[in-house]
């Protein structure tokens, strides 16, 4: 841990940080001096990831969907590091199908994970940086979310929900000193998108300004930028990490 990064001393949350995005947004933190927890619904990946990333990262197993066991993450931060500066909502899913082929159970999933799962980080993230009148809060919506993918209608539904839920809570912890920001990336290179057939991949790549998709720790860096004083004076912004991609 150093002294003189970014969010030197800082307590920050991860959800979904076992792998992709969120393990690259748990990395560049703790290098730039966060303590950092690292939560995944797996918990024994997340340990694997903490141990990797070295001291001043712990692990916990932690669903995003169950109320009770975010804010089991939220009591360990306070109660290990005596504190909660920087919470990213980052845990994400795909279950891609046309309207004719989408199961109910596909929607509701996907809206779970990422809309529930968002406002219950919020909401327990608020709870302890509003009485302490600091903390930033970071949510991971997608470039999806302000398009709309084909196949994608119940993702891009919770991805756009994630920013009139961001917004909101931002108004409403604006005057406690508490930011909430969202990013929306493009297409990111991490086992979610590998799972995307080849030519459809590489037509999304075309389709973007700069020609490639985007690595995670491209996507961290707007993280660490939201989540540190480089950004005191931004709240209910949303922040595009796509290469130029629907701007
Ligand atoms: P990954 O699939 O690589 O990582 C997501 C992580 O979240 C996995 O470890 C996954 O676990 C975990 N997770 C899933 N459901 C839950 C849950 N209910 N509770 C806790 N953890 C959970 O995806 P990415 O790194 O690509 O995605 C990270 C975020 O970025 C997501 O919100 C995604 O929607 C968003 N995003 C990604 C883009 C991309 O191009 N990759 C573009 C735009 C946004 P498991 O493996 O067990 O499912």
């Amino acid at each position: 841990m150093s002294g003189t990064g970014l969010v030197a001393g800082r307590t920050a949350v991860v959800t979904g940080a076992a792998q992709g995005i969120g393990l690259a947004i748990a990395r560049l933190l703790h290098e730039h001096g966060a303590r950092v927890v690292l939560t995944d619904r797996d918990g024994g990946q997340a340990a694997e990831a903490a141990k990797a990333l070295g001291d001043g990262v712990s692990a916990l197993a932690c669903d995003v969907t169950d109320e009770d066991a975010v804010a089991a993450v939220v009591a360990h931060a306070v109660d290990r590091y005596g504190a909660l500066d920087v919470f990213v909502n980052n845990a994400g899913i795909t279950r891609d199908a046309t309207l004719g082929k989408m199961a109910l159970a596909d929607f509701e999933a996907v809206v779970d994970v990422h809309l529930k799962g968002t406002w219950l980080g919020v909401r327990a993230a608020a709870a302890v940086m509003r009485p302490a009148g600091a903390g930033s809060i970071v949510n991971i919506s997608s470039l999806s979310g302000k398009s709309g993918n084909f196949g994608q209608t119940n993702y891009s539904a919770a991805k756009a929900g994630i920013v009139g839920l961001t917004k909101a809570a931002a108004k409403e912890l604006a005057s406690r000193n508490v930011r909430v920001n969202a990013v929306q990336p493009g297409l990111i290179r991490t086992a979610m998108t590998a799972a995307m057939p080849p030519d459809v991949f590489a037509a999304r790549e075309a389709d973007i300004p700069m020609r490639r998709a985007g690595e995670p720790h491209e996507v961290a860096g707007a993280v660490l930028f939201l989540a540190s004083d480089l950004s005191s004076y931004m709240t209910g912004a949303v922040l595009e990490v796509g290469g130029g991609r629907l701007m």
